[in-house]
């Protein structure tokens, strides 16, 4: 049974999900020292923000498959020696989603009904009911920056709330858009029109900056600023500011420039409400994380893949059918390769046809070179670390695609310069069979399968039969044979199916022979 541990405190649902598939050992205080000496029993790891996946705990982890983050930031996860390692990462970032958005729309009502401040003046000792006048959010205009996970469930939310919502995101499609009821609109128009605006895009060189001074001093009057998303969308001073200025600007916020927050001019002002980075923290947040990752490592202890991995493209599951059929083809096209191209691999080149183009083909090149590398490396080649490794060994790795798939649905054809020599393969899936339809550009049609020689030689007349005669003596039946060439008399190309193995001393023969160039033995 696989063994998973467990090195930071989730919750038991988490757990649960895994009982019966997987040895769980529940070590929630596991040290740094332990860590290291023990990873390497454990087929899969989950984690919260604790526990560090170093490179060195990374490199000692021989077993390790998965590493799952239960949350959402994994800063304590080294991800380019996961990768280099042949490990997945994933994490559960729609778990925190309802529970940041509901943040949000507690920001919202304390900043529309000043609740923060009233709390405070009650507390105190006062009553200044007049001084609380507050504002209702039916009819008002919510300005979203940023309709992704987060976004779209502030925008569900604010619907009850009987808001009209506009939002800017310019990489959502109209019908995104449209299924939600929302307005795309422009920064600068939502900045104008929004009531209430509230952040919710990821921090990049983009968005860094992307409410400042200027964008501030447009904002409507009274209108509330939220961000729930990361510090320094908002530049702080910038904010602090048109604040002082303007008291009947309002903002909300959860996230910092700098955290924790220290020594802010924010905290002296009233028409602020301050939360500690506690967007996304709930008790049914940390469930879902805990549910969401042990779902997630038990699909990868049973060979399929997860949905969140974060060091290996995805692709949806329309591309991933349609691919489906040909990661055969690139399996048994890989095997040939690194039974035939033997050393000083410099270049790979694949080119994609047909039906198969206008979508990533990354599933299909990662198993190629997975199948390529395998064999040929110690440490373990798999889907995730199968670019870095061909990377690291110095390959150069081109693909392309064409629409001209010739008389078939799609081929993949490839190209490996090893040595000072080269050679070509293409292939094809026709009627659920995986075939080879050219060596080198001479054209051969025959199903991959089983034992296979492919052997070159000089187009004249006897060589066919003299091959067949060394075959022959050494007791080699051969079962199917195609033979290709670009014009009689030159260089053609043989690829049988046989009974039984091409040794290495039916090769030497048949490669002492008159007219015969090269043989190479292919086991699939
Ligand atoms: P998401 O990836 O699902 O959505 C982000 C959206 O932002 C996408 O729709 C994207 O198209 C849009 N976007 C990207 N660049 C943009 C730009 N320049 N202008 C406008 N839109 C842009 O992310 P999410 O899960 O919804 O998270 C949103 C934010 O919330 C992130 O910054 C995340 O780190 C933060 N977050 C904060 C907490 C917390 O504790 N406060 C918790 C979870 C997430």
């Amino acid at each position: 049974m696989p063994k998973v541990l467990v090195a930071d405190k989730i919750n038991e649902k988490g757990v649960e999900v895994l009982e019966g598939s997987a040895e769980i050992v529940n070590n929630p205080k596991i040290t740094p020292e332990e860590l290291l000496e023990t990873i390497d029993q454990y087929d899969a790891i989950i984690v919260r923000s604790r526990t560090k996946m170093t490179k060195e705990v990374i490199e000692n982890a021989k077993n390790l498959k998965i590493i799952a983050r239960a949350g959402v930031g994994v800063d304590n996860i080294d991800l380019d020696a996961a990768t280099d390692n042949g490990i997945l990462v994933v994490n559960a970032p729609q778990s925190t989603s309802i529970t940041v958005a509901e943040h949000a729309m507690g920001l919202m009502l304390a900043l529309s009904r000043k609740i923060a401040i009233a709390d405070a003046s009650v507390k105190a000792g006062k009553w200044e009911k007049s001084k609380f006048m507050g504002m209702e959010l039916r009819n008002k205009t919510l300005g979203v920056i940023g309709m992704g996970r987060i976004g779209s469930q502030v925008v569900k939310r604010s619907k009850a709330f009987e808001m009209d919502v506009i939002v800017y995101d310019p990489y959502i499609s109209e019908d995104a858009a449209k299924e939600l009821g929302v307005e795309i609109v422009s920064l600068d128009e939502l900045i104008t029109k929004a009531d209430v605006m509230t952040i919710h895009v990821p921090l990049t060189p983009e968005t860094k900056g992307l409410i400042s001074k200027e964008q501030l001093a447009k904002m409507k009057d009274h209108a509330i600023l939220l961000n729930c998303a990361r510090g320094g969308i908002i530049n702080e001073k910038d904010l602090y500011e048109a604040l002082k200025e303007r008291p009947d600007l309002k903002a909300g916020l959860d996230v910092y420039e700098n955290e924790p927050l220290e020594n802010s001019p924010l905290t002296t002002l009233d028409n602020v409400v301050l939360t500690p980075h506690i967007a996304a923290s709930t008790k049914e947040a940390q469930r879902d994380a805990a549910i969401i990752v042990a779902k997630q490592v038990k699909e990868v202890l049973n060979g399929q893949t997860p949905s969140n991995v974060l060091n290996m493209p995805l692709v949806d599951s329309e591309t991933f059918q349609q691919l489906k059929p040909y990661f055969e083809l690139t399996k048994k096209l890989g095997q040939i390769l690194v039974q035939t191209t033997t050393s000083n691999i410099s270049e790979l080149n694949i080119v994609y046809s047909g039906k198969i183009t206008g979508r990533s083909k990354e599933p299909l090149t990662r198993e190629l070179l997975k199948e390529f590398l395998n064999p040929i490396l110690t440490e373990p080649v798999n889907s995730v670390n199968a670019k870095s490794v061909a990377k690291q060994r110095g390959i150069k790795l081109t693909e392309g695609e064409t629409d001209d798939s010739g008389n078939y649905d799609a081929t993949i054809k490839i190209n490996v310069k090893y040595d000072d020599k080269e050679m070509t393969i293409e292939g094809t899936v026709e009627n659920d069979e995986v075939k080879v339809i050219s060596i080198d550009d001479y054209d051969v049609n025959l199903n991959l399968e089983g034992l296979m020689g492919i052997i070159k030689y000089v187009d004249l007349p006897g060589t066919i039969g003299k091959i067949g005669k060394v075959l022959g003596d050494y007791k080699i039946n051969i079962a199917e044979m195609k033979v290709g060439r670009k014009s009689e008399g030159g260089e053609a190309v043989m690829v049988i199916k046989v009974d039984q193995e091409i040794t290495d001393e039916v090769i030497s023969e048949l490669e002492s022979t008159k007219d015969i160039d090269s043989v190479k033995s292919v086991k699939l």
